[in-house]
């Protein structure tokens, strides 16, 4: 196969390889392949300067079987429709494995959030939700932060829908702030996950995590908080990187520190005592344990031969392509992989749904509590699997997520 590859097709291959194992019939190879619903929208927004300006953006419905939709929205300006769809796909396994009563959705908006000034991203953010209102809501799909959109983005959200509707739900978006209704953990609710998959892989490869080296792509949300937590828990971070390039320091670094830095400089680079490196080299640093927590494809056949670490922990969504996880196999690199590495995002998303349907407010203890015993539980379910079917875990939770959720298509049935 051709190693240009889109978010689309790998998500495509990859629900290809599973429905095969579990011998799905056709036609619920079919239904798993498309999405029940996509909406492709123009957003009009006036800018600063007085110009309007079009932006197009989409929300794709994958699938919904297990309960209603979910997932994050991105601003980037390379978001396409097809790799929101393969990341609506990915958010259905997800559910599954991480077993919430979800379904998955993604939604995108193609814009530079990063030229545009906060009133513009507010009056984009409340037309696009105006434009997508009849599609969401608590019961039937619920947004949530992704790449370039954060708590503020899902506020503004919140009260577009609110506003529209005449009255406070809350439970219209996760990922809020805490002051309107957002769970305690969710910031770091993503990275805490990656960093229990962490944790139990070492476990089963006789790896220490205090003083494991660790390299982490992209220091947004996921990464940076990735990060801090493996800081925490003992192990060294020895490089970093953001959309600019990375830093490497092989006695490591404090990650809170960096964040300091890369919030009044705008980037991780040039940080003291560290070498500036690119991304590519940031993925092929000496380290034990390596955490993409970027973009899509970026571990590839190009380079996968050439990562030292021993252990990846997939915090982006889909940044490995099948041949480069296929290299890493080789290779004896386990891979935990994101349907299940980054669950914990959206597993405190359901609990903040829960505490706003509920009208209560959880303490961090209880949040992380459970967040912790689930996460451990999906890891211990995939892990168990690969085991029996002497496989990777990225085919394990596959076979888990597809699994799940095309015996809930089967037993609600053909309607009408
Ligand atoms: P973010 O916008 O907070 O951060 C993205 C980071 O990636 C930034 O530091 C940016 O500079 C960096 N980046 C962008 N292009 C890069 C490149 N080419 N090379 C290296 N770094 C680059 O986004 P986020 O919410 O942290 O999401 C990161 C990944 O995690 C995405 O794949 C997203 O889908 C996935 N994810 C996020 C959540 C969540 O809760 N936010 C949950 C599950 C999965």
């Amino acid at each position: 196969m051709a190693e240009k590859q889109t978010a689309l097709s790998v998500a495509l291959e990859q629900l290809e390889i599973a429905a095969e194992r579990l011998k799905l019939d056709s036609g619920m190879h079919e239904i798993l392949q498309r999405p029940r619903r996509s909406l492709i929208v123009s957003i009009t927004v006036k800018m600063d300067n007085g110009e309007v300006h079009t932006f197009t953006g989409c929300r794709v419905q994958h699938n919904d079987a297990r309960g209603p939709f979910k997932g994050g929205i991105r601003y980037h300006p390379c978001v396409t429709f097809d790799e929101v769809t393969a990341l609506a796909m990915l958010m259905t396994w997800k559910c599954a494995v991480v077993d919430i009563p979800y379904g998955g959705a993604k939604g995108g908006v193609c814009c530079n959030p990063k030229k545009m000034s906060k009133g513009e991203l507010e009056r984009l953010t409340r037309r696009y939700t105006s434009l997508i209102l009849d599609f969401i809501g608590p019961y039937r799909d619920v947004p949530a932060p992704d790449v370039y959109t954060d708590a503020q983005t899902m506020a503004w959200i919140m009260d577009t829908y609110s506003q529209m509707k005449g009255y406070s739900i809350p439970e219209s978006a996760t990922g809020k702030p805490i002051s309107v209704g957002g769970s305690e953990g969710r910031e770091e609710a993503t990275s805490f996950g990656v960093m229990i998959c962490t944790r139990e892989a070492a476990k089963h490869l006789g790896m220490k995590l205090k003083g494991a080296r660790v390299a982490v792509q992209g220091y947004g949300t996921v990464g940076s908080n990735a990060a801090k937590i493996a800081y925490d828990m003992g192990c060294k971070i020895v490089a970093v990187s953001d959309s600019a390039g990375g830093i490497y320091c092989a006695n490591g670094f404090n990650p809170y520190k960096i964040y300091e830095h890369k919030s009044k400089t705008g980037s991780v680079l040039n940080y003291k005592g560290c070498k500036n490196i690119t991304n590519e080299e940031l993925l092929e640093t000496k380290c034990d344990i390596l955490i993409p927590a970027a973009l899509e494809n970026q571990i590839t056949k190009r380079n996968a031969n050439k990562i030292k670490a021993k252990l990846v922990t997939e915090g982006a969504n889909g940044p490995t392509t099948p041949e480069a996880d296929r290299i890493l196999r080789e290779k004896k690199i386990v891979l935990v992989p994101d349907i299940l590495a980054n669950s914990g995002g959206v597993t405190t998303s359901y609990f903040e749904w829960v505490q706003n349907l509920t009208r209560e407010h959880w303490t961090l203890e209880e949040v992380n509590r459970k967040l912790e015993n689930k996460v451990t539980k999906a890891f211990n379910d995939v892990y168990s699997l690969s085991q029996k079917e002497e496989d990777d875990m990225r085919t394990a939770a596959l076979l888990l997520g597809v699994g799940r959720v095309s015996e809930a298509i089967k037993t609600l049935g053909l309607w009408p």
